[in-house]
């Protein structure tokens, strides 16, 4: 990342197009666009394979790369600079809100993506209610899981959770989450385990409460180095994933899932504050003032 000072920060936005570039006809001005964040260089072999969000020339924009709102203007900014291939159309029927709430979902659609796409008939156990976890479990129900099974420690967001589609609801502070995943899986575990929480320990109960043979997917950013017993998924053969970002154009397609009403973004909008407002809305946000999920701020 630049220094501070050096761009205007904001990862997840939307906005209309106001100008278009001389060679650009996939888009016209007046246009409601949403922004994915990442930006392959286009030149490195990752980004000729497709896995953009994994660019050999991260952070390097001489080579072309843009991380939006990370290394370039973002939407904070009045204006950002964005190359078509990061912008998505949001249908008519969407909010701007809603759009970029649908954003967060990019990121665990992409993970679900590398883990194979496929969870007909499975149990999913997500960790973490956050807008992460809880677009997660609105999405494996899109892909055919029967069951999920949501494990966090805010009562509020469990319930959201549950309101979303997640069948079973477990309050890591009150009841062992592995012990509980177990419980509703009849002592084998889950099929597919998400870390959407980060946490210090939750890698290490993704791995405790998947069955043997089956699938992890780390999706959230961990604070620095956790610890997890790898011996134990080594034994029982669990395979690991990771994914880095909203890759795979997977902004878009869960735009088209929200269109389509297979998932919703408007519960997770918590609180929209003007742009007059925003120490206020960071403070909000920041101290979780009456725990919000997604803060958003509007012109
Ligand atoms: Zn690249």
């Amino acid at each position: 990342m630049p220094p501070y000072g050096e761009f205007i920060f904001g990862h997840e936005y939307a906005g209309e197009v106001v100008a278009v570039g001389s060679t650009v006809d996939e888009f016209r001005v007046g246009d409601r666009v949403v922004v994915e964040a990442h930006m392959g260089c286009r030149r490195c072999e990752n980004c000729i394979r497709g896995l953009y969000t994994a660019c050999l020339n991260f952070g390097n924009a001489r080579r072309g790369h843009r991380a939006n709102g990370f290394t370039t203007n973002g939407g904070l900014a009045e204006y950002a600079l964005n190359h078509v291939n990061t912008l998505f159309r949001i249908p008519d029927a969407v909010s701007y809100e809603e759009a970029v709430v649908v954003m967060t979902a990019g990121s665990p659609l992409y993970g679900l993506e590398r883990a194979g796409g496929y969870f007909a008939g499975e149990t999913v156990a997500v960790l973490g209610p956050g807008p992460i976890g809880l677009m997660a479990v609105q999405l494996v129900k899109a892909l055919g899981a029967v069951r999920v099974v949501l494990t966090g420690t805010r009562a509020g967001r469990l319930q959201l959770g549950g309101e979303l589609g997640a069948d079973v609801l477990v309050n890591s502070r009150e009841e062992d989450p592995v012990a509980a995943v177990r419980a509703a899986t009849g002592g084998r575990g889950a099929d597919v385990t998400i870390d959407c929480a980060g946490g210090d320990d939750t890698f290490d109960q993704a791995i405790k409460m998947t069955k043997p043979g089956g699938r992890v997917i780390l999706v959230a950013f961990y604070h620095g180095p956790v610890t997890a017993d790898v011996a134990d998924a080594v034994r029982r053969n669990l395979t690991i994933y990771t994914e880095r970002g909203e890759g795979g154009t997977s902004v878009g397609r869960a735009l088209a899932l929200l269109e389509a009403g297979r998932i919703q973004a408007k519960p997770l909008v918590s609180r929209v504050f003007p742009l007059a407002a925003v120490h206020e809305g960071f403070e909000v946000a920041e101290k979780r003032i009456g725990d919000p999920i997604k803060v958003i701020f509007q012109p």
